[in-house]
């Protein structure tokens, strides 16, 4: 194994999220750079600054932040370190760090389509109107300095960009592998699966993204590399993680088993899939079952087992024999 230069801490903060609290990694190499930033809130500021201070430092000792995903449990204090010199993610982190409201307008309209063709009843298109309310968990800054696949993370030549979209289009990781350790963001947890999100097309005309198809790549991805230890976004760090990579695709795969149970002769929007998929989660957490019940979708769909046809905005699955 090789020397390693940089050190890597792991700082814990609260959220006011079911997921619980989140992880930022503090890496001290050329430079003193934070891999994450929490959720803003004053609590999450407290609990950095204590934990910052136990190892020597104070938020005006942080020259960098660089970024996973654009999430608000993660980007959310990015505003407040005084000395920041650069902010570094994935390019498609830009529109949500810089507030873009052409963007923002898109996504709304986006969802707005995608629930006219997934067949959502009525008294779902008020969450629309909410889908700019997890802003306020976040920052607003500039992104000075892009990573995609290979980069390193600058003053930390150690740590190289992997793309790992899924559970966000802007989803990277950050592998050494003088160590084979990963610092993996929120694209693998030990204690829950992270779900693959539906987004927008980041260029306004393209197709959207498949994020349960990407996901599994991303997945595929990791498992050509060897991975030692793994510093996750939420939970434990973790060792195993081809193992955990495995059992997550099974997993996947046998509830897209499940789905493709349900249809027999009939022919059935997403939503009518959602509701039987997940009967009791479906009014309360929406939009991330409508998420995963479209990944399943797309999923069965490039395996061709499942098609569809359109009865006038919706489109209907059905069996592909
Ligand atoms: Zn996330």
């Amino acid at each position: 194994m090789k020397t390693m230069r940089d050190t890597i801490t792991q700082l814990t903060l609260p959220t006011p999220y079911a997921v619980g609290d989140v992880h930022c990694y503090l890496i001290k190499g050329d430079r003193l750079s934070l891999v994450d930033a929490g959720v803003k809130t004053e609590d999450a500021w407290e609990a950095l600054v204590q934990q910052l201070k136990d190892y020597g430092y104070s938020p005006d000792d942080v020259e960098q932040v660089i970024l996973t995903h654009h999430h608000p449990d993660h980007m959310g204090l990015v505003e407040r370190f005084p000395n920041l010199k650069l902010i570094a993610a994935h390019p498609k982190l830009r529109p949500w760090i810089e507030r873009n409201e052409e963007f923002f307008s898109r996504y709304e309209k986006f969802f707005y389509d995608m629930y006219l063709e997934a067949g959502v009843p009525d008294k779902y298109f008020a969450i629309l109107k909410s889908l700019k309310k997890p802003l306020k968990w976040t920052s607003k800054g500039g992104l000075d300095h892009v990573l995609v696949e290979g980069d390193p993370i600058p003053g930390h030549e150690e740590w190289k960009t992997i793309e790992t979209p899924g559970h966000a289009q802007s989803h990277i990781s950050f592998y050494r592998s003088a160590d084979v350790s990963l610092i993996g963001g929120d694209h693998l947890l030990e204690h829950i699966s992270s779900n693959p999100l539906l987004e927008p097309p980041f260029e306004k005309g393209e197709k959207r993204p498949r994020p349960m198809l990407q996901y599994r790549a991303s997945m595929e991805k990791l498992l050509k590399r060897e991975i030692g230890t793994v510093y996750p976004g939420h939970g434990k760090i973790f060792e195993g993680a081809h193992e955990l990579i495995c059992s997550r695709l099974k997993k996947q795969e046998e509830r897209a088993e499940k789905v493709l149970n349900m249809f027999g002769d009939k022919s059935l929007s997403a939503y009518e899939v959602c509701k039987q998929l997940f009967p009791k989660h479906i009014e309360t957490q929406f939009g991330l079952t409508m998420s995963e019940t479209l990944g399943q979708l797309d999923y069965l769909e490039q395996q061709r087992k499942l098609t569809f046809k359109y009865e006038g905005e919706r489109k209907l699955y059905y069996v592909n024999r």
